[in-house]
């Protein structure tokens, strides 16, 4: 049979979406394929089946800096209808008496509001902020949008320069020990590591202290798509079809053909098989892609066993309270300092640096802590997510996959859990008592169900402990998107530079393949290496 496709993509997460979308642009005819009925993944937006016209996110919301990704610009997503907006109140951690640590866009309001806990630790933060512009810029923005580099060549040119040499100390420490060293209050303490840390990596793991002063020297903060986090996805969708490309839904892969030692093609649930000439990329973890999908005999020992020890975050998973209202939730704070009514991301329950320790304590007895949580109210920036006067707001809180040793036991726990949390976030916003028309919760065994790749509710699509970073990630030798399977790629978050919505996965990817496919770079993509050669 003649093969009818160039490439095919497993999954239609974005960064198998923007991957697909730059290879079209070659003129390469790609396929992608999800086994849900909707494309996306974790761009989802979905209607509220008991309250129509109410639209929930229920995975990603807060996308950070998602406009200065060069794929958003290159592929012009705002022709085919993306469009975001970025509050300038970004954070708010709002304490129980009723003062609040402020994030703002204008980074001197940030300052300010830091002032009002601790001028020592409003004064280091703005010398770390300066201090890692230069680093951000010159190393870790083109790390993130390059292939890794292999990690002794890294170390050698980093240790050239004096804000290599900086980098490479700085990470040395853990974001714990970074600001045990560098701040002094404890709310700022809490908030920093809260905002900037407990989100993206354990906080104790060593080589991440960076994590938080290239955090703070970032030029943009929290983004949210008009429209609900779809449209970007429905955005990258028209500009694969517009340039030749296909995305199927409701089409589960079972296998990835390999002859001859190279990838052939995909052969669906259904008995389908569907041939290429060129690729096979997976956008999924890599035990669906090695163990599942690949037949023992082609994946061989070395690489099944590879596959089976990557391990996923113990500390991502998160139990979500979704809400319908009649009105937005009106913080008694507001009362004290109205700005507050303007806030984008609001945390709740947050109030000193120890708790952190009794919420990691927690998820490994598999325990649920103290709630703190942290979530939005998305239809005070974009009245579109509900019927006109309607307003949609939820709250996210990290909690074990497997809560009382089995993931089971959310079915008869989530409920009451959530309940818990609409009363807590009464406490600080009295007119929920009365706002609410509709609620239901998600649970990190629901995120596992509907993003089988996003392993025990990870939804970072694998830890970054266990050596999982760079060119190691997922594993060594299928560190660079390009595995040991002939014509088979990864492009997923499980690769450099990780979870969340950055498409740098995809992005970086799609140079690779192009590369292997002898396809023309019709874009500009950094060298890494070129970068960290030319610092001083
Ligand atoms: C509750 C929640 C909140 C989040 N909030 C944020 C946030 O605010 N900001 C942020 O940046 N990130 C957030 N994330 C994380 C973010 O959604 C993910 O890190 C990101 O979506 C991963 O992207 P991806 O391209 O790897 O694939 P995914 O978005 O995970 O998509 C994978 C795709 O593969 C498909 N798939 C899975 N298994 C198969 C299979 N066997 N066969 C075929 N297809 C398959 C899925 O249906 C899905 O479409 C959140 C996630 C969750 C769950």
């Amino acid at each position: 049979m003649a093969s009818e496709y160039d490439g095919i993509i497993l999954g239609t997460g974005h960064n198998a979406l923007v991957l697909q979308a730059y290879l079209c642009r070659c003129g390469l005819k790609v396929l992608s394929l999800d086994r849900a009925e909707t494309f996306g993944g974790g761009l989802a937006t979905v209607e509220n089946p008991r309250q129509p016209g109410f639209w929930h996110n229920t995975h990603s919301f807060f996308h950070r800096a998602l406009t200065a990704m060069p794929w958003y610009r290159d592929l012009q997503l705002e022709e085919q209808g993306a469009k975001y907006v970025e509050p300038e109140l970004n954070v708010a951690m709002v304490l129980k008496d009723g003062r609040s640590l402020q994030w703002w866009t204008d980074f001197e309001r940030t300052y300010e509001s830091f002032c009002k806990f601790s001028r020592r630790d409003a004064d280091a933060l703005r010398r770390w902020r300066d201090e890692f512009r230069p680093i951000l810029g010159g190393i870790l923005i083109p790390e993130a949008r390059s292939s890794p580099l292999p990690g002794e060549l890294r170390q050698d040119l980093l240790s050239r320069s004096a804000p290599g040499r900086r980098l490479l100390e700085v990470a040395a420490l853990s974001p714990l020990e970074f600001v045990e060293r560098e701040f002094e209050n404890d709310v700022v303490r809490a908030g920093l590591l809260f905002f900037n840390g407990l989100r993206e990596v354990d906080l104790r793991q060593k080589g991440f202290g960076h994590s938080i002063p290239s955090l703070l020297a970032s030029d943009h903060m929290a983004q949210m798509c008009v429209g609900g986090s779809k449209r970007l996805a429905e955005a990258l969708v028209a500009d694969i079809r517009e340039h030749g490309g296909e995305v199927r839904t409701s089409a589960e892969p079972r296998a990835i053909l390999v002859r001859g030692e190279r990838v052939r093609g995909v052969e669906l649930t259904t008995g389908e098989r569907i041939e290429t000439s060129g690729f096979v990329a997976s956008g999924l973890n890599p035990q669906q892609t090695f163990l599942k999908l690949l037949d023992a005999d082609v994946s061989g020992e070395t690489l099944r066993k590879q596959a089976s020890s990557f391990q996923y975050n113990l500390l991502a998973p998160l139990f979500a309270l979704n809400l319908a209202l009649k009105e937005p939730p009106k913080y008694a704070a507001a009362e004290r300092d109205p700005e507050l009514a303007k806030a984008f991301m609001v945390i709740l329950g947050l109030e000193q640096f120890g708790q952190f320790g009794e919420i990691v304590a927690a998820h490994e007895a598999g325990k649920i802590p103290a709630t703190v949580m942290w979530g939005a109210c998305p239809t005070q920036f974009d009245s579109t997510q509900a019927p006109a006067g309607g307003h949609t707001a939820f709250m996210w809180e990290k909690l074990p996959y497997a809560v009382n040793g089995d993931a089971a036991n959310w079915a008869s726990l989530a409920q009451q859990h959530g309940e818990g949390m609409l009363k807590l976030w009464t406490e600080y916003a009295p007119n929920l008592a009365e706002a609410v028309i509709d609620s239901f919760v998600r649970t990190p065994l629901d995120t596992e169900r509907s993003l089988p790749n996003m392993q025990f509710g990870d939804l970072l699509v694998g830890s970054f402990a266990n050596g999982q970073v760079g060119e190691n990630r997922p594993f060594a030798g299928a560190g660079r998107y390009r595995t040991p399977i002939d014509g088979l790629y990864l492009c997923g978050g499980s690769t450099h530079p990780g979870g969340n919505v950055t498409g740098l996965c995809g992005y970086n990817a799609a140079r690779v393949v192009a590369a292997d496919l002898n396809c023309p770079v019709w874009w500009n993509p950094p060298d890494a290496e070129q970068a960290l050669r030319s610092l001083t």
